[in-house]
């Protein structure tokens, strides 16, 4: 990201708003988990696939260049790249009351709750119970499983996640608090504010997907789009199995498999080898779809933690995570195994 990302973090932070465009009502279509463990997104007309085929280039690309890089440029803009002691506790609790004291200014009136949900602080203006049921069910519970996945590091800085009870004070409040109009339904990230934004209406997928990032940037800072959006991607529907979070299928599916069935995905080397920019700005339209279903590929193999580990040693001599992942799967033809995984993915469902 460090090359590439030169010119799009300067882009980026000419934007405060870093929408992502992942629809996200809780996936109440599967069946047999029970609803307060599933997130995810159902396919919108409007969003028809992540990977943004064909005709939604135009809006998508640089939605997602916006906030996927926008994780990462926040951390190195904190100093991200300084050791960090690990475990709990990096902030104190006068340093959360500090800020909550601050962010109290920002409140454009009463009936909000404030709940600290280390590392986040989260504020909604739903009655406050629903507030601390989406603290407790939909950020605590990825926390906790991604953390234990993934992540020993919190993010380095206090970040705020708002949930507004609807579109109506999503697209009031954003006004009034963030001085702009958002232009998704759903949720995004705002790099100036430090700060998840999310109509919390259209569910708990966007926000898990969107917890992904920082968490990457305080870890794996130097992590290529193509693995950052493919996690991230991967948990906008997710369960859990074992007591392990696990992405389950999930709109993304229907275009990719159109985009295998067309011979239009392209090899893993190529994707592994993308620039962020080429990877977010890329007009195939298949990069997050192909991205997240390798990790679910990689998950269901039982491989996608021991990648994502091999993979942040690696860095330094694989950055782009290419030479892990034929390690990983132990494989060297990667033309065969490439076969392989398209003819897997074509026997996916969704939902
Ligand atoms: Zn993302």
């Amino acid at each position: 990201m460090k090359d590439e990302g030169g010119d799009i973090t300067r882009a980026l932070n000419l934007s405060t708003r870093f929408p992502e465009r992942t629809p996200s009502p809780v996936g109440n279509a599967l069946r047999g988990v029970p609803m307060k463990r599933r997130y995810g997104g159902t396919p919108r007309r409007a969003f028809p696939s992540g990977g943004s085929l064909g005709t939604r280039q135009g809006y998508l690309a640089p939605i997602a260049v916006v906030v996927c890089v926008g994780a990462s440029l926040l951390v190195s803009a904190l100093g991200g790249d300084r050791p960090k002691p690990e475990g709990p506790a990096a902030f104190s609790t006068a340093d959360y009351d500090r800020h909550i004291a601050e962010l109290k200014k920002k409140l454009p009136g009463p009936g909000f709750t404030i709940i600290v949900e280390r590392p986040f602080v989260v504020i909604g203006d739903e009655p406050t119970e629903d507030v601390r049921r989406h603290c407790k069910e939909t950020i605590r519970w990825a926390v906790d499983r991604l953390k234990a996945e993934y992540f020993p590091r919190d993010p380095l800085e206090i970040l705020d996640i708002w949930l507004f009870q609807d579109a109506t004070s999503y697209e009031r409040n954003c006004r009034t608090i963030f001085k702009q109009a958002p232009d998704t339904p759903y949720g995004f990230f705002s790099h100036e504010e430090r700060a998840l934004v999310m109509n919390i209406a259209t569910g708990g997928g966007t926000l898990v997907h969107e917890i992904v990032h920082p968490f990457m940037a305080a870890n794996f800072p130097d992590c290529p789009a193509w693995f950052n959006e493919g996690l991230g991607s991967l948990y906008e529907q997710s369960s859990e199995r074992g007591g392990r979070i696990v992405g389950l299928t999930n709109w993304r599916l229907a275009g990719l498999q159109a985009a295998i069935r067309k011979h239009q995905v392209r090899p893993f080397k190529a994707l592994c080898g993308m620039t962020d920019r080429e990877f977010y700005r890329d007009d195939r339209g298949t990069n997050y779809a192909q991205a997240r279903y390798l990790c679910y590929y990689l998950q269901e193999a039982g491989l996608l933690r021991s990648f994502y580990r091999r993979f942040v040693a690696n860095h330094a001599r694989d950055p782009s995570g290419y030479r892990t992942l034929q390690e990983v799967l132990g494989r060297e033809d990667m033309e065969a195994f490439q076969k392989e995984w398209e003819a897997f993915v074509l026997k996916l469902a969704f939902p």
